[in-house]
């Protein structure tokens, strides 16, 4: 699990998958995408890719679209969702494009085929690209709808054998109750899967986090506007971590 950077200091993840919401993507804009934060979130992937790491990023489309209000506005809910995962395939493409700018080689899989702007999901494609150094970003969610794109990185995660799930949000870690809200509420540095789905924390879905535990694979909540991913795949850094702890 430990790998070698080949530089002298080592990584504690030699594979991660990182969710990227579609909101991380958009900045303080109210919709849509911030290309100095995305270009900035792609220099911060660099850092990892450079090390050695290798990369998959499940991404989110919720700058865009998302099925549940859409279908609340009167659209059929499943409709709603394969818009929703349509918008993650846009998001997709434009992380390849700053990754690219930021000299990482990247190849987008969607689990919706769309073969001329994309490669279809293929897992042992997918982790073929890997052990090729390229960076994998899985788009169009499951291909499923009413689930998430949380639900596909835990299943992607799974598939690919990745050593962690990296879960950027806008806090440093999971807390007793919305920090923003209730100035008592405590972040935990670590949580088992099931403080997660008994106490309701507001992390992932309970199909996302059920996949994980099944599969042992840690979940790492840390703030991607406060730490620098390069710290987490070093265990470094302020972070809370969900994993079969006591
Ligand atoms: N979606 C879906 N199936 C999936 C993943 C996503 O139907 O497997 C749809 C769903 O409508 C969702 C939208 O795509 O609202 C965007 O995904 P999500 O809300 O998970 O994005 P995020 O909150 O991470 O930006």
């Amino acid at each position: 699990m430990h790998a070698s950077t080949g530089k002298g200091s080592k990584v504690k993840y030699s594979r991660v998958l990182f969710k990227i919401s579609g909101e991380a993507l958009m900045g303080s804009r109210p919709f849509g995408h911030d290309m100095e934060v995305i270009d900035q979130l792609c220099k911060d992937i660099s850092d990892i890719y450079k090390l050695g790491v290798q990369v998959c990023i499940v991404v989110g489309g919720g700058n865009i679209f998302r099925g549940a209000y859409a279908s609340l506005s009167g659209c059929e809910r499943a409709s709603s969702d394969y818009i929703g995962m349509l918008a993650t395939i846009i998001n997709a493409l434009i992380l390849q494009n700053f990754l690219e700018k930021n000299s990482v080689n990247s190849k987008v899989l969607s689990a919706i085929p769309m073969v001329t702007i994309c490669e279809p999901y293929i897992r042992r494609k997918a982790i073929h690209h890997l052990k090729k150094g390229r960076v994998v970003i899985f788009a169009a969610g499951t291909g499923n709808p009413f689930f998430t794109t949380d639900t596909a990185a835990a299943l992607r995660a799974v598939e690919t054998n990745c050593d962690a799930i990296l879960k950027g949000t806008q806090v440093n870690g999971v807390y007793s109750a919305d920090p923003k809200k209730n100035e008592d509420a405590v972040m935990y540095d670590r949580l088992s899967y099931m403080d997660l789905l008994t106490r309701d924390l507001k992390v992932m879905d309970a199909s996302a986090i059920s996949l994980a535990r099944e599969n042992s694979i840690p979940i790492i909540v840390f703030s991607l506007k406060e730490e620098k991913i390069v710290n987490i795949v070093k265990g470094h850094g302020t972070y809370t971590i969900v994993s079969d702890c006591e």
